[in-house]
């Protein structure tokens, strides 16, 4: 699926984010930013051991990252010459702020994303793996927070959500509709 958004092409597919080639790909990573199991360990396995050093560093000078927030590294050897590592709120029943924290966690990457430059971004689902944020919930609040960013600040060529399964990419398509239905 592709819509517009101004300029920037907003596009839905159905693949592995450790293949796409924009310039940048985000990473659903963990706080301890040591690399983990779902998109974060294919990432770390098809990057190879550049992301984990620079990581490292990272972690040295800021410590551990907080959910909402984002910091960049090397693509190592990925077709992306940088991934983008945030992490997203693990859920708890959604009383606990997960929402808040996860419009955070995309809107920390496309900022940093714009500071550095990258026109071209892949996001992962992020928080509806291990993390079991509902993916419905989730796809409208990736969706709502990616459109509003580039409503207002334009910039981006192409955003990209890379849905690992064809289900994940149904949720993401059907939030969409609805995202845009409502706008009338
Ligand atoms: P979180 O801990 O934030 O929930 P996970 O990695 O467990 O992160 O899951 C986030 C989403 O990433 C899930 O929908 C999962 O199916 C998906 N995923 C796993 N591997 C890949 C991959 N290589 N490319 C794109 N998405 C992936």
């Amino acid at each position: 699926m592709e819509a517009r958004i101004g300029s920037t092409v907003l596009r839905l597919v159905v693949g592995d984010i450790t293949q796409q080639e924009t310039e940048a790909i985000v990473n659903a990573a963990n706080s301890s930013l040591m690399g983990g199991g779902g998109v974060d360990g294919a990432i770390h396995r098809a990057g190879g051991p550049r992301i984990l050093e620079e990581c490292k560093k990272i972690v040295a000078e800021i410590g551990s990252l907080p959910t909402g927030q984002a910091v960049i590294t090397t693509g190592g050897n990925l077709k992306a010459r940088y991934v983008i590592h945030t992490v997203g709120p693990v859920w708890s029943g959604g009383n606990r702020g997960e929402d808040e924290l996860l419009r955070s966690a995309y809107r920390s990457s496309l900022s940093l994303a714009k500071e550095k430059g990258i026109r071209t971004l892949s996001f992962p689902s992020i928080s509806t793996g291990a993390y079991r944020f509902p993916i419905e919930r989730a796809a409208v609040i990736a969706l709502q927070t990616v459109r509003d960013f580039i409503k207002e600040h334009g910039f981006f060529e192409e955003v990209r959500f890379v849905l690992f399964r064809q289900e994940d990419y149904e949720a993401y398509r059907r939030a969409w509709e609805k995202i845009c239905a409502q706008e009338g």
